[in-house]
């Protein structure tokens, strides 16, 4: 079975082609994606009115690319899958009605994909996984920490409570004025700081309840630099190095919680149990060595799948619309809507109620 994927939920425009064979294995065929970056970085963030017109401009040529590149033509798919939520509302409408109309002309059914679904069965694509996982997904939106116990079937542990990590990466980069995004400009200022000059705060460290806080973080990192301004370029790597260390020491904390709450409910499993990273903050490298200590120190695989996949694409959108399909899953009507919010433990609800 093939299925034509479609994402335009935030500030990618991606279109995909993916093969699912019976015995579960996975193949990208293609994978187009268009940044919109430089049409946001000199806002310092992304607008979602340009966002929007984007996704419209690119779309359709990125659709025909991706048949292309998979040398094939509507005719060679099997269905349709498009993001239809969460996410900026202007984005999701241009994909999901693109995904309607596909669907309408060639009569293949259409699956709306909740975004972070796609982000949760990633690694079954890449890396084969079983059931049950825990996965984090960290970017410029998201921030949690989620239990996979099969397709459609989902448990947040733990969730942002302000600013999502990513956020926090580009909103410390601004106050320090560092390019956007932030994150990458961060690492780089941080490998010749140190990270012992300023002690951050560590967020909700030694909390039972596996939630995420970054908004304070952000603000003594504001405090720190006005207290020394003028700045120097030392001054910047050092507060980058001290705010990557907090956050270090944070997750490692919080996802150690998850690990052990994990282990707890289901006991030694046949298989090493497995904790996946997604999302664009994945690509800091500090952080993936903090989630593989802490994996290795509770027994878990640590499962990084490639960036390209870890940050939004549309393979994992038609990935999560052939799990539905092996799954017997019923496609959405056509009169499904666009949703700027959908958490995704309220999947398994809204699979069956969607566009009733
Ligand atoms: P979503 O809707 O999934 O939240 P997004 O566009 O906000 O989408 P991604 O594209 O997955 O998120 O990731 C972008 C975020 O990742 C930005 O906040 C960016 O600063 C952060 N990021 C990228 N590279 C790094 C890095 N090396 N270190 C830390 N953060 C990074
Ligand atoms: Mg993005
Ligand atoms: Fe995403």
């Amino acid at each position: 079975l093939r299925v034509l994927g479609i994402e335009t939920s935030c500030d990618e425009t991606a279109a995909a082609i993916v093969e699912r064979e019976p015995d579960g294995t996975g193949r990208i065929l293609s994978d187009v994606v268009l940044s919109q970056l430089e049409e946001h970085s000199a806002y310092g963030g992304v607008v979602p009115e340009i966002a929007a017109r984007a996704h419209v401009e690119a779309l359709d040529s990125l659709i025909e690319q991706a048949l292309a590149r998979a040398d094939m033509s509507l005719a060679d798919v099997d269905a349709i899958a498009a993001t239809s939520g969460p996410g900026l509302i202007g984005g999701l409408i241009v994909g999901l009605m693109t995904g309607k109309a596909i669907a309408m002309a060639t009569g293949k059914p259409l699956y709306a994909i909740n975004h972070l679904e796609g982000h949760a069965l990633t690694a079954r694509l890449t890396d084969g996984l079983a059931f049950p996982y825990l996965l984090l997904l960290v970017s410029g939106g998201h921030t949690q920490l989620i239990l996979v116990k099969g397709v459609g079937e989902y448990e947040r542990w733990g969730t942002t409570i302000d600013d999502a990590l990513g956020e926090a990466f580009d909103k410390t980069a601004k106050l320090l004025g560092l390019p956007y995004p932030g994150g990458p400009a961060v690492e780089a200022a941080a490998v010749s700081g140190n990270p012992k000059r300023f002690t951050f705060p560590r967020p909700l460290v030694g909390e039972a309840r596996l939630d995420f806080s970054f908004s304070g973080l952000k603000t003594a990192v504001r405090q720190a630099a006005e207290a020394i301004a003028p700045v120097t370029d030392q001054d910047i790597a050092d507060i980058c190095a001290s705010f990557q260390d907090a956050v270090s020491r944070t997750m490692r904390d919080r996802i150690g919680r998850g690990l052990q709450r994990f282990n707890e409910r289901f006991g030694p499993m046949a298989e090493k149990p497995s904790l996946v990273v997604a999302g664009g903050v994945a690509a800091n490298k500090e952080l993936r060595q903090t989630l593989q200590s802490i994996s290795d120190g509770h027994g878990f695989r640590f499962i990084a799948p490639p960036l390209s996949l870890c940050t939004d694409n549309a393979a994992m959108i038609a990935w999560a619309g052939l799990e539905r399909i092996a799954q017997n899953l019923p496609a959405d009507d056509l009169t499904v809507s666009p949703r700027s919010r959908w958490p995704l433990d309220q999947n398994a609800q809204t699979l069956l109620g969607t566009g009733k």
